[in-house]
């Protein structure tokens, strides 16, 4: 039986991890579909404290994760397919095996949302893409106009990565001013490679026929025009959904899906815990995320020590 079972590998997972196991702790990681999540994804992380020249996603997250294992925390690759609150000790099935745990730290972050549009799917991986530091140097987008999705951080940075490639960047956002913060707004409109399409959505993702992209429809919400911007690339960059499916019959989620903790970190379930941004619509940084599953990790072990003497 494990004392502490943390379901994710984001920056929540991660520092969880390290604060349990050096609270002795040896929890288990679950380190699901995507280790080290979606920061993995990224490019420069320039707002993480620590690195002043700012550090990349991925490498971010390779040193928490050495970290929390030099102190003594398990890894594994496993995916949870069901959990089971009902009754302590819980049980998770994770590939198909059952783990048994005293307490569950949940921080499975999110994943990209999708726009729901005719051809978006169809042509994932032939031209529509939710990752652009993924898949922006591909030769298919190479000197191509490319259209990115979206007004906050994520679509300036994404559109950012692209002017390296594209020769030019068509930012389609659904209002006539960004979500992004100031810098990251400044920086993108001042780029000479990016063209802005205000007020605007994408209707359909073109060309399902063809087998690949070779454009967008789109339709401008003041007026009601359509019209046909010729792409090869579509990057979509509209925020994210969390991944709490798999608890939602047993964990407090409000209308969105994101995890209700009822006291500090712990969910309606005494005993399991939530950190990162499977429970955070506000502020869903690399840095608060570590911060609440820093509070997890301590919350799980008070509990420990209050029901397991
Ligand atoms: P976000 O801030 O929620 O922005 C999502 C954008 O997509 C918004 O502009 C939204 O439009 C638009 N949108 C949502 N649904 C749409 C739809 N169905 N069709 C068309 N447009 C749609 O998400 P995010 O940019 O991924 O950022 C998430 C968090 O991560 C933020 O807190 C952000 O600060 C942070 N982040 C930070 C950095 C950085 O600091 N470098 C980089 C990436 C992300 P509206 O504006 O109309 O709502």
């Amino acid at each position: 039986m494990e004392k502490v079972v943390i379901i994710g590998s984001g920056p929540a997972g991660w520092t969880a991890a390290l604060y349990t196991a050096r609270a002795q702790l040896a929890p288990l990681v679950l380190m699901g579909q995507q280790p080290g999540g979606l920061l993995t994804t990224t490019s420069i992380v320039e707002n993480f404290p620590g690195f002043p020249e700012g550090v990349d996603g991925y490498e971010l997250m390779t040193r928490m994760q050495k970290q929390a294992e030099r102190f003594g925390a398990k890894t594994s690759f496993g995916v949870v397919e069901s959990a089971d609150f009902s009754q302590r000790p819980f049980t998770l099935v994770v590939d198909g095996e059952k783990v048994t745990a005293r307490t569950v730290i949940i921080a499975t972050g999110a994943s990209h949302k999708h726009l729901g549009v005719p051809g978006e799917h169809q042509l994932e991986n032939k031209g529509t893409t939710y990752c652009a530091t993924c898949d922006g140097a591909l030769p298919m987008f190479r000197n191509q106009p490319l259209v990115v999705v979206g007004g906050g951080d994520s679509a300036c940075e994404e559109a950012l990565y692209l002017t390296r490639f594209g020769s030019e960047v068509l930012l389609v956002h659904r209002r006539d001013h960004l979500r992004a913060s100031k810098i990251m707004a400044d920086r993108l409109l001042e780029n000479p490679k990016v063209k802005p399409i205000w007020d605007s959505v994408v209707t359909e993702v073109l060309d399902v026929k063809q087998e690949k992209v070779t454009g967008v429809r789109l339709k401008n919400l003041k007026t009601g025009a359509e019209s046909i911007v010729s792409c090869s690339g579509v990057f979509i960059a509209i925020g994210h959904t969390p991944n709490t499916k798999i608890f939602k019959s047993q964990i407090t989620t409000d209308e969105n899906d994101f995890i209700v903790p009822l006291k500090g970190t712990m969910t309606n379930v005494p005993g399991v815990f939530v950190a990162g941004d499977c429970a955070d619509h506000v502020y869903r940084q690399a840095i608060t995320a570590a911060g609440a599953g820093c509070a997890a990790a301590i919350d799980a072990e008070r509990f420990l020590a209050a029901h397991h003497k």
